[in-house]
């Protein structure tokens, strides 16, 4: 048995989803812990596209459970929506494939809407968030007045709820960002459709999980976005709403952590950004467009275009010591072929002081000058690569370079989209 925490050392868009559905079956179960559908993740098998923004990525694995915990926030339409997709190309047969918990709080439509309005309203200083409510529930969780799927099975708790909450979110939303009140009556009805489509999938998932692990089951825990948009270690407040580093996995999922094995830690062989915030190894004009077009840097979830720079080893090495990564996986190495000379930031330069960790202020981060170390690149297509020694000797240098910088071993290579374009250097749920 082991346990296996696979999360995005960066601004997420890591590739997680293609890694997750890689490792996927090799587990039984495959667990997200965290987020909501703001987390685009793509998958392609037979050269189909299937892009999942709840269920975790497990799902094309018929072996697996997958399951979603109660720190993530569920968006009960787009939720059901991603089943009857999955139903419809046969992948979800069997309901028990997928796991809900009861107490994974709701994303209702004013969440949607405030998200919404207070992007349009900030304008100059907005955030970025993809506008899908995920901040605004969170914010209800917090406040505690949240509503959680168990409570769209009970309709009389639902509509007193419901009606309650309405009140003042209507409020907000008419009163002071003068958008149109939600209506409570409409939403009352949907929100027990909502519930009676979803009961076969509401469960008390930590007792799933509980059994997964005394029955000796791999266990897959599935990040989304990356640790620099974690609420309390990323970039703040250019930042996602919830805890993405791999200690949010026993929270967010009810496990403890002594039954965490390991962590693999994704990284980009580059890195990239949606939406505002800094980026100090940030490639601007053409040499920025070029890798764009290469790795095909488009949003998931919302096809904005993301902005492209050099990998960051001051960043990974602070990851990794947020995270504890056992391992590193270093996805999109074969879109760099073809660049002559390739650079890692090693070290910033901050108001004329080198400065070796990542800063901790927001204003610190936006005055960082990268201090880059060249390295060789490489002409040939890695895609037919399967074994670390096929690749080219300047591929190597380069991951063998980023294993010494960030002091983890590299054990997972991906060169390219399909679940056989991934090199293994090590077995990541060996005993
Ligand atoms: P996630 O949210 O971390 O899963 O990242 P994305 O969904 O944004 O995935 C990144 C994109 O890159 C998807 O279109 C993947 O199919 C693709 N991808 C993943 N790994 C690789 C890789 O090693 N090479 C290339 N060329 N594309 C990849």
């Amino acid at each position: 048995m082991t346990t296996l925490v696979a999360v995005g050392a960066q601004w997420g868009d890591e590739g997680k989803g293609k890694l997750v559905d890689w490792l996927a079956p090799q587990a039984q179960l495959v667990v997200r812990f965290h987020g909501g559908n703001n987390a685009g993740h793509t998958l392609v098998v037979d050269g189909e596209q299937t892009i999942l923004h709840v269920v975790p990525s497990g799902i094309l694995q018929p072996g697996t459970v997958n399951l979603i915990g109660p720190g993530v926030v569920v968006d009960p339409e787009i939720l059901l929506g991603e089943l009857s997709v999955l139903q419809e190309r046969g992948v979800l047969r069997d309901p028990s494939r997928v796991r809900v918990s009861g107490r994974a709080h709701v994303i209702l439509p004013w969440h949607r809407a405030l998200d919404k309005a207070r992007e349009e309203r900030a304008r100059g200083r907005a955030i970025g968030t993809t506008g899908r409510g995920i901040g605004p529930a969170y914010e209800d969780k917090a406040a505690r007045r949240g509503i959680r799927v168990a409570d769209l099975l009970d309709a009389e708790v639902l509509g007193e709820a419901l009606r309650r909450i309405a009140e003042q979110k209507n409020f907000e939303l008419v009163e002071y960002y003068g958008w149109e009140a939600i209506d409570v009556e409409s939403l009352e009805r949907e929100a027990v459709e909502w519930g009676r489509r979803l009961e076969p999938y509401v469960e008390h998932t930590e007792r799933t999980l509980e059994s997964a692990l005394r029955d000796g089951l791999n266990v897959l825990f599935e990040g989304a976005q990356g640790n620099f948009l974690d609420i309390d270690h990323g970039t703040y407040p250019y930042v996602t709403s919830s805890n993405c580093v791999a200690g949010a996995v026993c929270a967010g999922a009810g496990v403890g952590p002594t039954r965490i094995d390991r962590v693999l830690g994704i990284t980009k062989a580059y890195t990239t950004r949606v939406g505002g915030g800094p980026f100090p190894s940030e490639l601007e004009g053409e040499a920025g467009e070029a890798l764009r077009r290469a790795g095909e840097e488009f949003g998931a979830t919302t096809g904005r275009p993301r902005r492209c720079g050099w990998l960051d080893a001051v960043m990974l090495r602070e990851a990794a010591t947020v995270n504890g990564y056992t391992a590193l996986a270093v996805n999109k190495l074969d879109v760099l072929s073809g660049i002559d000379e390739l650079k890692i930031a090693i070290a910033y330069e901050i108001d004329g002081k080198r400065v070796e960790d990542f800063p901790m202020t927001l204003a610190e981060i936006e005055r960082a000058v990268p201090v880059y170390e060249s390295h060789p690149g490489f002409e040939e297509n890695l895609r037919e690569c399967r074994d670390y020694s096929h690749l080219p000797a300047t591929a190597r240098a380069y991951v063998d370079r980023i294993e010494a910088l960030v002091g983890v071993p590299v054990e997972l290579i991906s060169i390219g989209p399909e679940r056989e374009e991934t090199i293994c250097r090590v077995e990541p749920f060996r005993d």
